[in-house]
């Protein structure tokens, strides 16, 4: 079987009945561009910047960034490439920006509110960002952002640094990844062009449970009812206002996972490279109507356990 998937993994993720889910890869090392070619990925999904903050004493300068991110957009080779702003803080720390540990905390200065706190750093990011979009097809989104108005700054931060550097315009989207954005989902899917939901941060978040915590990150499951209820919601406010939505987070590379989350109406899963193939054949044996049959199923489990146990039923 593993075999078969990797032979036809330049193929599309198309269901029995016709409906397309688009599969693209998570990556965040520039050499992982090329893994992206080879494992059928439709581009990129998220590409975590912090590997160029990360295990340095000093922040790297436009020059760099721009170097790295045209190198990777360039070998993609014309597919997409979704950049997402630095995520510094959480489970992802920096000593030289002189963050205090409460800075560095879930709840405290991470994802785009930093950017907020240093836009000296943000705006560099950006530079390097709308350069590199030159080169290629880029997206641009925003991790941490928990309001309207959040994402409003976000935009009109890259718009100021895109007339500076006299780039293209790109698409902007948002990080779901809030429990208080799924909330404002409405109003966010009429300012942003598209969402990408972090399902890593949005069950920590929903469920209050520290994903790094040695006892209590197994509790944080993203197939607990409590996080579908809230992609559901999130995917219904989207198309409303005729946007796509897509999933970044680790529950796009969970074979049920991306089952369930076809079938909750999810138009772009995300996932490690090595993923790719075997999500892309696992979809292509389903219909839309069992997976919507099965979402709905786990929407009303009690536990992330009862989801597991549940199956496509043909
Ligand atoms: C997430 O939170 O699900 C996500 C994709 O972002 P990260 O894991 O980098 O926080
Ligand atoms: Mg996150």
């Amino acid at each position: 079987q593993r075999n078969q998937d990797w032979d036809q993994r330049f193929e599309p993720a198309i269901l029995q009945d016709g409906h397309r889910v688009e599969v693209v890869a998570n990556i965040g090392q520039t050499a992982e561009a090329a893994s992206v070619i080879d494992s059928g990925a439709e581009g990129v999904g998220l590409l975590r910047t912090e590997f160029l903050f990360l295990d340095r004493d000093h922040a790297p300068d436009e020059e760099e960034q721009y170097n790295e991110l045209r190198t990777m957009i360039e070998s993609l080779q014309g597919l997409p490439m979704i950049v997402r702003t630095l995520d510094i803080g959480g489970d992802k720390p920096v000593s030289y920006l002189g963050l205090s540990e409460q800075d560095l905390s879930f709840l405290g200065l991470r994802g785009f509110r930093l950017s907020l706190a240093r836009p000296d750093l943000a705006t560099t990011q950006l530079r390097a960002i709308f350069r590199a979009a030159e080169h290629g097809p880029i997206r641009l989104m925003f991790p941490m952002i928990a309001t309207p108005n959040d994402f409003l700054r976000a935009r009109e931060m890259a718009e100021k640094v895109r007339r500076e550097v006299g780039g293209q315009k790109v698409e902007l989207g948002v990080m779901i990844e809030v429990p208080s954005a799924v909330t404002m989902a409405p109003e966010l899917a009429e300012l942003a062009d598209f969402f990408s939901i972090g399902t890593n941060d949005l069950t920590q978040y929903a469920l209050a449970v520290d994903r790094t915590h040695p006892l209590l990150a197994r509790r944080a499951d993203s197939l607990h009812p409590v996080v579908l209820r809230l992609i559901r919601d999130t995917v219904k406010a989207a198309h409303d206002k005729g946007k796509w939505v897509g999933v970044c987070g680790g529950l796009a590379a969970d074979p049920l996972g991306a089952l369930i989350l076809t079938g909750l109406g999810i138009d772009e899963l995300s996932m490690p490279p090595a993923i790719v193939p075997q999500v892309k054949a696992l979809l292509r044996h389903e219909k839309l109507e069992t997976l919507s049959a099965l979402a709905e199923k786990a929407l009303h489990q009690r536990d992330a356990r009862a989801v597991r146990a549940l199956r496509p039923s043909h």
